[in-house]
């Protein structure tokens, strides 16, 4: 299939090339040409099938690739997960569920992509010859970095960087980065927060003298982050897999309405599920959670995104967003596909920090998805909440969605069966919800780990426990207007 820019539909190619691109050369993200129709198999699955077909399926009506190399490279994609269902669909309460995002290598939902996302991109290499290696470069609000960097890890002809926001991520997912082992991989920490981080990695795939360095060095420029479609695609997969599961349980009979609530921050991971309804889905209504950053419970409130406001540090740091970049997106579909309409927006963007869309705009939305927010305090009362009433253990991201989704309930009175996105492991956010459980402070993550451990006779991962005696092999640190330094040391090394 072909992929066209959200500024420009002109500038079209194949999916499986826009991966290498990352963001399309005009500054837009690429978008499928139209929408397929998801095969019925990917939402009445029969119980033999598991999680990499569905994924393999879902590959293949974007990506022209043969439908047994997908199967392949979705299974040796998904080996590694914790679970045998890979995507475990755990019953909180009645018809609500939880869906655990986060059994892969690195403990989050970003996994389910990354896992993928270097594969495809060999597979991108190949089939357009491109004689370059890639060097791959990712700003992270805390667990895109791990995750792109595990993906990446000494896949040949690839070579990735990362670039974190130095006080702006938890304890546990900068001992994750900073003690990565692979011999292609390198990590920077950013003086400034994740948009000044994703700021300075945007300049460099414009900063014409970097450029020219890595031509030199015989690499061309790829992106990791949410914007790069390889990431969207199989982000798909669960939102159908998960129904399916609720079709086989006799939750729901096939064709019945199911409500996705979804921890938001760069609007990608609920942007896969508006996807996925544009694909036959049969979604209800997809529940827009944020944190005290709540620039996206305004824009579909009120029908104005305006970034200008404080950026709060919270409890749930992979959500402290302002400019959440896949929301282009879903701009593209609301104005029909007209690419002046979305430049002129993001030109507002840039030059303001605002823009609004049209008042009929916004009431469609309104149909379709639902937003709010909660607070830390709110936050916190959740993952106490949610162990006090069901014995479950939630992480803080994962706990705003709890907490959303309970104030939309209030609110609508809809019972419809509703799946709540579980994006991380508590154990990457140990100290905050050890205190969030029981009111005591304690500083350390790793007592903290094991205070949890005994407190709700749940095991630590074992990716979290070496973290304690693994070596930091990354320590650099990178001036917020001069990220050009580090990546010129790590492209020389
Ligand atoms: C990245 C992340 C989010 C936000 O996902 P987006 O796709 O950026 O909206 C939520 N929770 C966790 C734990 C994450 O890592």
């Amino acid at each position: 299939m072909n992929v066209l820019s959200t500024r420009d539909d002109a500038l079209c190619m194949p999916a499986l090339r826009a991966v290498l691109e990352g963001i399309a050369p005009d500054g837009g993200l690429f978008v499928p040409a139209d929408f397929p129709s998801l095969d019925r198999e990917c939402l009445l699955r029969d119980s033999r099938a598991g999680y990499p077909e569905t994924a393999a399926r879902i590959l293949g009506h974007f990506f022209d690739v043969e439908r047994s190399v997908l199967r392949s490279l979705t299974a040796e994609a998904y080996a590694g997960f914790d679970s045998p269902d890979v995507v475990p669909l755990k019953k909180l309460d009645g018809g609500v569920r939880v869906m655990e995002l986060f059994h892969g290598p690195t403990l989050a939902f970003k996994d389910l992509a990354l896992q993928i996302l270097p594969r495809l991109l060999c597979l991108g290499l190949e089939a357009f010859e491109r004689g370059e290696d890639a060097l791959v470069l990712t700003a992270t609000s805390g667990d895109t970095g791990k995750a792109a960097l595990e993906g990446f890890r000494d896949v040949p002809r690839t070579s990735a960087l990362v670039f974190y926001p130095v006080s702006g991520v938890a304890e546990m997912q900068r001992l994750q980065m900073v003690t990565q082992r692979g011999g292609n991989v390198g990590v920077c920490a950013v003086r400034g927060n994740f948009d000044d981080a994703q700021t300075g990695v945007k300049r460099l795939f414009t900063d014409r003298d970097f450029i020219a360095g890595v031509r030199r060095a015989g690499k061309f420029l790829s992106s990791a982050n949410s914007i790069n479609i390889g990431r969207l695609v199989p982000q798909i997969a669960y939102y159908c897999d998960a129904y399916a599961k609720l079709v086989a349980d006799g939750t729901i009979a096939y064709g019945d309405g199911v409500n996705f609530v979804v921890p938001t921050g760069n609007f990608g991971n609920i942007l896969a599920a508006h996807y996925a309804r544009r694909m036959g889905l049969p979604a209800r209504r997809l529940i827009c959670a944020s944190n005290s950053n709540n620039v996206l419970t305004d824009f579909f409130n009120r029908g104005e995104y305006d970034a200008r406001r404080e950026f709060r540090k919270t409890m749930s740091p992979s959500m402290d967003i302002l400019v959440s970049s896949n929301l282009e997106r879903l701009l593209y579909e609301i104005c029909d596909r007209d690419g002046a309409v979305v430049r002129g927006w993001m030109a507002a963007l840039a030059e303001e920090g605002r823009y609004d869309i049209p008042a009929a705009a916004r009431e469609k939305l309104a149909d379709e998805f639902y937003a709010d927010f909660c607070d830390d305090a709110e936050t916190g009362e959740a993952i106490r909440g949610v162990w006090e009433k069901y014995g479950y253990l939630v992480d803080p991201h994962t706990a705003v969605a709890v907490r959303v989704y309970g104030k939309y309930r209030q609110r609508s009175g809809d019972k419809t069966p509703a799946v709540i996105a579980s994006t991380a492991s508590p154990y990457k956010f140990t100290a905050d919800v050890w205190r969030s459980l029981t009111g005591e402070a304690v500083d350390d993550a790793f007592e903290a780990a094991g205070r949890l451990a005994d407190f709700t006779a749940t095991a630590i991962p074992a990716s979290i426990a070496e973290l304690k005696n693994l070596p930091v092999l990354h320590d650099a640190i990178a001036e917020k207007d001069n990220l050009r330094d580090a990546a010129g040391r790590f492209l020389g090394r």
